[in-house]
């Protein structure tokens, strides 16, 4: 059997259909496949690869951390430096009220901390989430992800989430002082790229002091870069009481967190003790990638980058097969109408060496997510191959 039978055959499945693009190793902007054939990434491997695949900063990191040491103790008992550096350095980046870092494995699990620790800090259960919202693929980050057809056949789900409406006024409404946490993204990712307004943002803030319920904003998707500012919050300036984050972090290696301040974090460690652990979580190897990461990103200033590459997408996909273009930075979706022309104008690409992809809850559009070190004249040849792709399925 070749290579893709034995994929088929012997690595579990996560639909009928697979892209099938073989790896052999990944550049910069590009995947390479044994056979020398070249795919621009458009979608940075879901929002993971905001400095680009293999970074050389990051591949060193990760070699250097792995000869000195790698795990070495569950999570939260010994100093280690990677954790050190990169929880100070985020902490600066952050602010004085997203000071103390959970280190955690993935999206999902940051989601599940963050649950956990609303619930204990409030002595509350009820949490409100979003329609159209995706969390992640665990019990509990499932059971606040706003998608029916998602969670079909994997209930029951935690008792507790009221979904609202996510821009409505129906969702200041639903707050009450019952309520442990709010769960929002900012930016809605995988409904196909939906914007929080500011002023709406704003006022979740409001009611959540008023009834003393934390703010939670979801930017494992948005981090890191994606959407223009190092988190959206920031440039919203609207501030939450615990930030996720996850997918872009680690540069391609696995790793996530929950931020609040320390006063809220705290609760983890009594009544009982060891409140949310984790064995690999925060693991030196990823954390010293991550560091790398967020280096990279403030000494090359890449997120000042994001601008000039957003106009960019804006005049390549003016076209008329693109029915709405909704984003911000470097993560967007073009609506192209319906999700068979989505399939085909994917599989057109995919043939002339881009890879593009679809949303979780929006199978009508197409994800633009470059990474944040894609050349402009890089964009600009994929953009035309992705425009032609829609021109010529439309
Ligand atoms: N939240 C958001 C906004 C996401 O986009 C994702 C992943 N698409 C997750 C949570 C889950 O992250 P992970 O797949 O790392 O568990």
């Amino acid at each position: 059997m070749d290579q893709r039978q034995l994929f088929l055959r012997h690595v579990a499945q996560t639909s009928q259909a697979p892209m099938l693009v073989e790896v052999a190793r990944a550049e910069g902007c590009y995947l390479y496949a044994p056979d020398g054939k070249r795919y621009l990434d458009l979608i940075s491997g879901i929002g993971v690869s905001n400095v680009g695949h293999c970074a050389p900063e990051v591949v060193a990191a990760v070699q250097a951390q792995a000869a000195r040491y790698m795990h070495t103790m569950v999570y939260g008992e010994f100093v280690l430096t990677p954790q050190v550096a990169l929880a100070t350095l985020l902490a600066d980046q952050l602010g004085p009220t997203l000071d103390n870092v959970y280190f955690v494995n993935s999206g999902s699990e940051a989601v599940e901390g963050a649950l956990k620790l609303a619930k204990k800090f409030t002595g509350r259960s009820e949490i409100i989430a979003f329609h159209n919202s995706y969390h992640g693929s665990t019990h509990g980050a499932l059971s606040v992800t706003g998608a029916p057809g998602l969670k079909e056949g994997y209930g029951p789900f935690l008792p507790g989430v009221t979904f609202v409406e996510f821009g409505s006024h129906a969702a200041i409404d639903a707050i009450h002082e019952g309520v442990a946490a709010v769960i929002v993204e900012p930016i809605q990712g995988e409904a196909g790229v939906r914007l929080g307004t500011r002023n709406w943002l704003y006022a979740l803030r409001t009611r959540c002091d008023i009834t003393g319920t934390l703010l939670i904003f979801d930017e494992i998707q948005t981090g890191f870069g994606r959407t223009g500012d190092l988190f959206a919050f920031q440039g919203l300036g609207v501030i939450p009481d615990i930030l996720l984050m996850a997918k872009g972090m680690g540069g391609g290696m696995p790793i996530g967190a929950f931020v609040s301040r320390q006063e809220v974090l705290q609760v983890l460690t009594h009544d009982p003790v060891l409140g949310h652990i984790t064995t690999f979580g925060g693991h030196p190897v990823n954390c010293a990638a991550a560091l790398a990461v967020l280096n990279k990103i403030l000494d090359e200033r890449l997120v000042e980058r994001v601008a000039t590459l957003e106009t960019i997408i804006r005049q390549e996909l003016n076209v008329p097969g693109v029915l709405e273009l909704r984003g911000k930075g470097l993560l967007y979706a073009a609506e192209v109408g319906e999700f068979d022309r989505v399939l085909r104008v994917i599989a057109r690409c995919l043939e002339h060496g881009v890879i593009t992809d679809w949303f979780l809850h929006c199978n009508t559009a197409i994800r633009i997510a470059p990474p944040l070190v894609i050349s402009e004249d890089e964009l600009r040849d994929g953009l035309r191959i992705l425009a032609a792709a829609i021109s010529a399925e439309s």
